[in-house]
């Protein structure tokens, strides 16, 4: 039973004023992972876009609390969205906005600059000063909005649907939807049972609850279409059978998920467990209320699905199939494109199709209607009437007139004109997006039963998604240190290549001892201290003050000394990485 009646869940929500909104614009996808990392385990929403132009039109159209701008991004500085958004008399309300640059000095020196920001935080970030001022800025404002779509119920507690009564664990959306569950994630749930909400989007925050994700959708709104799993919103009689079937498909489906994948906070795991466990492929559906027109089969933003597919895509474990092709607003990235075929010369769209008529003793060829005096041909070059067809003159052929301009021209030229903004644009200036049917590869459905191991193993990118958040802060200050002090470090990734043959002759504690030794013994061998910090799939060891180049000759020859001193040898990869790996 919940603890908690649907009404005061909601008020409850509404009122925690801590959940805030943070746009992130900034153009390093290192500071990009980070930034994502860090924030959303805080239980702050966060969006990325990376450039000035995205920016601006992210905080028109989103709204946000906090929007963190690099100062030097493509398209537009910093300086100039904030002054862009702020000279908009149609502009909603203002978020704090905080600068982010390497030359603060500089920054300062400007007065618009000074005006503009909030703050300036320095680059290399510092993690802790992040969050200090975000946390202080998001209490300067108490009124702002929270998670949005949580809210309390109109009038009280909804009409209880019948399918809570076929004997599993709902989290009923929004009622259940409050901080405190959503962080706690998927554990005691079996589906989400949607009582309100306007579009799937509305549904995102449970990709930030650990495993909420991979919970059956069931719509009671009618309102979500394919984002659900089930619409349940026009069943009449017993849907007890077809609830049951979906709910059980989903369990079973997600317990044959590796650990790796299934606890992970990457979005591209989680996006790729989720196409496994619905058992269908992500399939895009074009969209009319949506500005990019396209929406996909589940509860995240179509935007957030493109750019993690995309990397999926890139490492072979999702492929991608032509879905249609879309031609995009280059001021607002809107893909609600009215095409036309325009004058060549003064782009009016007033053009009219017009047969032209050839007069055979003076060559002219012209449109018809230049010809045509009361009932009359006559020709406006020569002045001789045209009296036979097929002796005087004939029709070779149709021709676009311009009724603005009075233009003539054999083809029309394609404009596009954005919906959203207003903006035209020339057929060929204009910029195309392909969107795509995505579905899993058999390395993709390896990985997800087999973990990481089953990719072959050593970590060749570090993507701070990929760490835990005590290596993350760890490896901040060092970059930090390294910056202000040229002191060298190391970070070792060791992923072991022999999980799965230990594991399944001798168990996996079997396997997680060999692991814990192994790392141990390699901690003590390392001198100068290394921190050792044990990952997901990975583990990792970190050497203040040793460059990379130091430890990479003698690794090899360390990891296999270790391995002989086992019981089992866990078949050790070390990969070595050094500040410059860590842009
Ligand atoms: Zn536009
Ligand atoms: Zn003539
Ligand atoms: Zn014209």
């Amino acid at each position: 039973m919940p603890d908690t009646t649907p009404a005061e869940d909601g008020t409850e929500a509404a009122q925690s004023g801590d959940a805030k909104r943070i746009l992130v614009a900034e153009d390093s996808s290192a500071i990009q992972d980070l930034l994502q990392l860090i924030l959303t385990q805080r239980g702050l929403s966060v969006d990325i876009v990376e450039d000035g132009k995205q920016a601006l039109d992210a905080i028109r159209t989103q709204g946000y609390d906090i929007a963190l701008l690099d100062f030097n991004m493509p398209e537009m500085t910093g300086l100039e969205v904030v002054a862009k958004y702020l000279e908009d008399p149609a502009k909603g309300p203002c978020p704090h906005f905080v600068a982010i640059t390497g030359d603060v000095q500089g920054l300062l020196e400007s007065q618009d600059n000074c005006e503009h920001f909030d703050r300036v935080m320095a680059k290399p970030l510092d993690i802790n000063e992040v969050l200090s001022v975000i946390g202080e800025l998001g209490r300067a404002r108490p009124e702002a909005p929270g998670i949005r779509p949580v809210r309390p119920a109109a009038g009280g507690a909804p009409s209880r649907s019948p399918i809570e009564d076929v004997g599993y664990r709902f989290l009923r959306w929004p009622y259940d939807a409050d901080r405190r569950r959503l962080t706690a994630g998927a554990e005691g749930y079996d589906a989400v049972l949607v009582y309100e909400a306007d579009t799937p989007d509305d549904l995102a925050p449970l990709w930030q609850g650990r495993g909420l994700n991979l919970l059956p959708v069931i719509d009671l709104t009618g309102r979500l279409g394919a984002g659900a799993d089930f619409d349940a919103s026009g069943v009449g009689g017993d849907v007890a059978e077809h609830v049951t079937r979906l709910i059980d498909g989903f369990g079973d489906r997600r317990a044959a998920l590796h650990r790796d994948v299934a606890r992970s906070e990457d979005i591209g795991d989680k996006l790729l467990a989720r196409i496994h466990v619905s058992g269908a492929d992500l399939i895009p559906r074009l969209d009319g209320n949506r500005k990019g027109l396209v929406g996909y089969n589940l509860t995240l933003a179509p935007e957030t699905v493109r750019a993690a597919a995309g990397k999926l895509v890139g490492r072979g474990l999702l492929a991608a199939d032509f879905f249609e092709r879309l031609h995009v607003c280059g001021n607002c990235r809107s893909a609600r494109m009215i095409v036309r075929e325009e004058c060549p010369s003064c782009r009016s769209a007033q053009i009219e199709e017009t047969s032209y008529l050839h007069h055979f003793r003076c060559a002219y060829q012209g449109p018809e209607a230049d010809f045509r005096t009361g009932d009359d041909l006559i020709c406006p070059k020569c002045r001789v009437e045209l009296r036979h067809f097929g002796r005087d003159y004939d029709r070779p052929g149709t021709m676009l007139v311009c009724q603005s301009c009075g233009h003539a021209a054999a083809e029309p030229a394609v404009g596009f004109v954005c919906a959203d903004c207003g903006t035209r644009s020339e057929g060929e200036a204009v910029a195309t997006r392909d969107v795509h049917l995505y579905r899993l590869t058999r390395d993709g459905i390896g990985y997800l039963e087999a973990g990481a191991a089953f990719l072959g193993m050593a970590q060749q990118v570090l993507r701070f998604t990929d760490l835990p958040l005590d290596l993350v802060v760890a490896l901040n200050g060092e970059a930090r240190r390294y910056n202000e002090t040229g002191a060298a470090f190391t970070l070792l990734s060791i992923a072991y290549r022999n999980e799965r043959p230990i594991a399944q002759d001798h168990g996996a504690r079997q396997f997680a001892a060999t692991r814990r030794l192994f790392t141990e013994l390699l901690g003590q061998r390392l001198d100068g201290g290394a921190k050792v910090i044990s990952g997901g799939a990975f583990d990792y060891a970190l050497l203040p003050g040793t460059g990379p180049e130091a430890v990479s000759g003698r690794i090899g020859d360390l990891g296999k000394r270790i391995a002989a001193e086992l019981r089992f040898d866990p078949g050790a990869e070390i990969s070595v990485f050094g500040p410059e790996d860590l842009g």
